[in-house]
């Protein structure tokens, strides 16, 4: 076994060369091994990054906006370029297949080619003589020094939701990514240096809680972006609010696919598979609850677990269609729900415990797991279980269905699967989930409209990118004047009035 290699925070774009007091241990999850070292960062280095973002910021958040844009087009070139190597750093320590981790790459990329039209989106609003020869004009200014805080799940992606945006709208960034993969991360953070975003203006400070909390409260950072499992992020919200921060909390999820009667069922087998068990259903966007409108269930598990058959789980670079868990711990948390579902009385129509893997090592696998006859009681449905376990419930109708759906606490992500345009119109008007899907199982946005779910998925006001994102890093300012002429009218103490 090779010694683990050590991966350190990029302050300003360099790599730091302190001794860390603590560090996290980093596997490739395909094999098991451990594979790095990732320094924690101490409440003491937060401030001095944060401390050191903010003097960058002063130049940066007065940088042209040719400037700005300048960076944000050759630094996507760079991540273009180099996508080939993010995905396959994704996929050492994620886990997910080679061709899914540069399919979140792709989706960043879309983030980035929206944050390169900045000029057009900071344009302000004016509007002359609203009053004799006085103008108003809205602009929107940066914030200073805004914090990310990203899960494990899309390493490269979650952290491009925010990080384009945050830095064309003239922030300076401090970004926490998940201790279980670190290194994509840093890998898109050098990158920006080399778009030629000057020093200081992007940060990554690796860590856990204590460089989360720092975070938080130090008073110098004036927006938390934080995406996570639903108590983090409440606890991120609630923490962050507290110390008089803007804060995004985008958090867990239980995403339901409602099969109407009249549906595709070829098309809504294919679509429950594929976002099911994608990335092993290590998706906020995966559907973990397949609800099928009688008399469909019977059918549409036959044809899933047809398809079920046909999959290869393994390691991700040698092409399987479905790879490991991230951690051995999560892996044991996921295939613990498999006994508890089978404990409660569901039908376990496939079990994915000790399935064939194609992989080398003790990597922590558990393949595909399809659940039958779930009730809403049982911990497999009421869990976010974030694995490759999909639950199966059957309901008598629409109505029945929508009511389950709008009862669950989430409300990240849903799809509907109809041939009926009315039926897909009254769910999209009636349903209480923030994206959906009609006939589309994952509807995740593109990047020019914003990104959010409702209840326990999101604590805060505003979605990731599009304008929401824009809007989010920066302020707005509203400008009254008006410029002195022979008509000025002398002394009037009343209040104003447009005349
Ligand atoms: P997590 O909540 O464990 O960790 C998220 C971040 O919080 C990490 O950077 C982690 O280091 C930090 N963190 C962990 N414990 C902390 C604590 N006690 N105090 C402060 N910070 C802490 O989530 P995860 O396991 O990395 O990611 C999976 C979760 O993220 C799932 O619940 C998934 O649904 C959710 N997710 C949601 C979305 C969305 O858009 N709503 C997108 C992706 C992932």
């Amino acid at each position: 076994m090779s010694t683990p290699a050590r991966i350190t925070h990029l302050i300003g774009g360099t790599p730091w060369e302190g001794t860390a007091e603590r560090s996290g241990a980093v596997f490739n999850p395909a094999t098991g091994e451990q594979t790095g070292a990732v320094d924690f960062a101490s409440a003491a280095l937060v401030d001095e990054v944060v401390t050191g973002a903010h003097a960058a910021w002063q130049e940066w958040g007065t940088a042209s906006l040719a400037k700005r844009t300048q960076v944000l087009f050759a630094f996507r070139e760079l991540l273009h370029a180099r996508k080939d190597e993010i995905a396959a750093l994704i996929t050492a320590e994620h886990g997910k297949v080679l061709s899914d981790a540069l399919g979140e790459i792709t989706r960043g990329l879309e983030v980035v080619e929206f944050a390169c039209g900045i000029p057009h989106l900071l344009k302000g609003g004016y509007s002359e003589n609203v009053s004799t020869k006085v103008d108003v004009y809205s602009i929107r200014q940066s914030l200073g020094v805004v914090a990310v805080i990203s899960p494990f799940n899309f390493p490269a992606m979650v952290p491009m939701w925010f990080v384009p945006i945050a830095i064309a709208c003239g922030n300076a960034v401090v970004i926490k990514p998940s201790e279980k993969d670190p290194s994509a991360v840093n890998a898109v953070a050098a990158l920006w240096r080399e778009a030629g975003l000057p020093e200081g203006v992007m940060n990554v400070v690796h860590g856990d809680k204590e460089a989360v909390d720092a975070l938080l409260t130090h008073p110098l950072v004036k927006s938390v972006s934080f995406v996570g499992s639903t108590p983090i992020a409440k606890y991120v919200y609630e923490t962050g609010t507290a110390n008089g921060k803007r804060v995004q909390a985008l958090g867990g999820a239980k995403n339901h696919m409602l099969v109407l009667p009249d549906a595709d069922l070829d098309l809504a087998a294919d679509a429950a598979v594929n976002a099911g068990f994608g990335s092993a259903g290590e998706r906020c966007m995966a559907i973990s609850a397949l609800v099928a409108v009688e008399p469909v269930a019977d059918e549409l598990i036959s044809k899933i677990t047809d398809r079920m058959g046909k999959l290869v789980t393994g390691d991700g670079t040698r092409g399987c269609d479905m790879g490991p868990l991230v951690t051995r711990a999560h892996c044991d948390k996921v295939t613990s729900y498999v006994q508890a579902g089978v404990d409660a009385g569901a039908t376990l129509v496939v079990d994915g415990r000790g399935g064939e893997v194609d992989a080398d090592g003790e990597g922590f696998f558990l393949s595909p797991t399809l659940f039958d006859q779930v009730t809403p009681d049982m911990s497999i449905y009421t869990d976010e279980i974030f694995g490759p376990v999909l639950s199966v419930l059957r309901v008598k109708s629409y109505d029945e269905g929508l009511a389950l759906i709008n009862s669950n606490a989430y409300g990240n992500g849903t799809a509907i699967f109809t041939n009926d345009g009315g039926a897909a119109r009254r769910f999209q008007n009636e349903v209480e989930v923030g994206m959906i899907g009609i006939n589309v199982p994952i509807p995740v946005p593109m990047a020019y409209f914003s990104f959010g779910g409702w209840k326990n998925s999101l604590f805060g006001d505003t979605h990731a990118h599009g304008m929401e994102g824009v809007h989010f890093f920066t302020r707005g300012k509203v400008v009254t004047s008006r410029w002195l002429d022979p008509s000025h009218g002398g002394l009037n103490l009343g209040f104003p009035q447009n005349v």
